[in-house]
């Protein structure tokens, strides 16, 4: 979508709509703005009560050179970023419906924020709702081409333009996602991470193919994708975008491309989403995608294992030990416990070859992190203290909300195996925590924090700026931790 700002807005000119935002006042809707255009033409409605401005209210009106939308913000002292990003995707998603392609938006300069948040917030509610996937659909979506804002500085419009790019990358990993999983293969993964060489040269991709998984034992990602017909595939994005600095993350994202639940073979009402397994490795390739958009004066590292956890009669079984990169021996009690298989392995490959100061993990790794904290708060492990404030401070600012979950050393007893170092899996209590345990084992001291994306990465029903389906979560929060790390 193409964005320009306008220092003043001509009522003859022509769009598909304009937008206005009202907050909702004791005695009915006040101005969110100083400007508002086409009064006669709702003023009486306002009078008469018809629209208060509450929150996610829209009432639209009609001139004869384009639509009028009145958006509710809610009472002026509660609106938050938060508020403006879910108020303004409403918006866009009712424009959808409209089939709109031109739209215009005064800038909402009353609200009780810094105008730059004000900027942001508006601009990350319309570009991230302003999705659709529709490869498979005869009838397509007609998705906002343009839109003109009204009454922000030319460095409003330049966190608007950010907030463009972050959309487009979360966009990245959405389509991944969504898309079918014998489409979004491994190798179509490492395909994806090495297009973005051609966005920076700062970016350098290398794929392990099998045989170099071999050579380099990676023995826990090469049983998991045992039972799978196309190969697995191990993917580094190395941006190098400051030479001078020893600082370096690396971000690590599970890639499972499907997820049957191998052997312990899932229900179908289990499967049937379990394309988006692959929703870590997806918010790895956004993220990158953004650095190297943005061009960001740090160095980070995108690492993830690809794979499907298929079935069939190579399938890796239950009961048998294989030995991990690390050289630790792990016993498979479920194969649907995969995802933290091929994380040990990753991870253990980040800290033994790439010097990382920080390492995060992010993975779809388990349902019961949705059963504690829903489809709207990401789960967060960690072994560091500065690392969770930090991600806390990138979470509030970009509203992609976590939860810090305890490492409860105890429970590690679940894990314990009678044939070898450790068992993949412990019983359903605690199950987010023991799969994160599990994980810890194999990155050792370095600052190290988990996302569980289980309950976030994919919803069913469109939420506040998320589309149906795949929500791109992570690519904004990583971003933001990265910027936070390094302001
Ligand atoms: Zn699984």
């Amino acid at each position: 979508m193409h964005i320009t700002s306008n220092k003043v807005f001509k009522e003859e000119s022509s769009s598909d709509c304009v937008i206005v935002s009202f907050f909702e006042g004791k005695k009915g809707a006040e101005k969110a703005c100083s400007y508002v255009p086409y009064r006669p033409l709702f003023s009486q409605s306002l009078y008469l009560n018809d629209f208060h401005g509450k929150k996610d209210e829209i009432l639209f009106f009609y001139h004869p050179k384009k639509r009028v939308l009145l958006l509710g913000l809610g009472k002026k002292e509660e609106v938050d970023s938060d508020t403006i990003r879910k108020s303004f995707a409403q918006a866009v998603s009712s424009l959808h419906a409209k089939k709109a392609k031109v739209v215009e938006l005064i800038f909402p300069d009353l609200i009780l924020l810094e105008r730059g948040d004000i900027a942001r917030a508006v601009a990350e509610g319309v570009f991230l709702s302003n999705y659709a996937f529709d490869d498979f659909k005869s009838e397509k979506t007609t998705v906002l081409e343009q839109l003109r804002i009204y009454g922000v500085t030319r460095s409003e419009l330049e966190t608007m333009k950010k907030a463009k790019v972050l959309a487009a990358s979360v966009n990245v990993a959405r389509d991944l996602i969504n898309n079918n999983a014998d489409m979004t293969t491994p190798q179509q993964m490492a395909n994806v991470a090495q297009s973005l060489e051609q966005i920076s040269s700062k970016i350098s991709v290398t794929v392990l193919d099998k045989k170099m998984m071999e050579k380099e034992k990676m023995g826990l990602l090469l049983a998991v994708g045992k039972g799978a017909s196309c190969e697995p595939r191990f993917v580094v994005i190395q941006y190098k975008g400051n030479d001078k600095s020893k600082d370096h993350t690396v971000l690590v994202g599970k890639g499972i491309t499907y997820d049957t639940g191998g052997l312990c073979l899932k229900p179908p009402t289990g499967m049937d989403t379990m394309k988006s397994d692959m929703s870590g490795a997806a918010a790895v390739i956004g993220t990158m995608h953004a650095l190297a958009t943005l061009g960001l004066s740090v160095n980070v590292t995108g690492i993830f294992p690809a794979t499907e956890n298929a079935i069939g009669p190579n399938s890796y079984k239950t009961g048998d030990v294989f030995v991990s990169m690390s050289g630790k021996t792990v016993e498979v009690v479920n194969t649907d416990a995969e995802g933290r298989l091929i994380l040990a392995d990753a991870l253990h490959y980040a800290v033994k070859k790439l010097k990382p100061s920080r390492i995060l993990d992010i993975a779809s790794l388990t349902g019961a992190i949705a059963i504690a904290l829903g489809e709207d708060v990401t789960g967060l492990f960690s072994n560091n203290d500065d690392l969770v404030e930090q991600l806390m401070i990138a979470s509030f600012v970009t509203g992609e909300k976590l939860w810090r979950m305890p490492l409860v050393k105890d429970y590690k007893h679940a894990l314990k195996s009678s044939i070898a170092d450790i068992k993949n899996c412990g019983d359903r209590k605690g199950s987010s925590i023991t799969a994160a345990l599990f994980l810890e084992d194999f990155v050792q001291s370095v600052p190290w924090a988990h996302l569980d994306i289980g309950g976030t990465c994919f919803h069913e029903k469109p939420k506040g700026v998320d589309p149906t389906s795949a929500t791109g979560v992570g690519v904004r929060l990583l971003v933001e931790l990265i910027e936070t790390i390094h302001a």
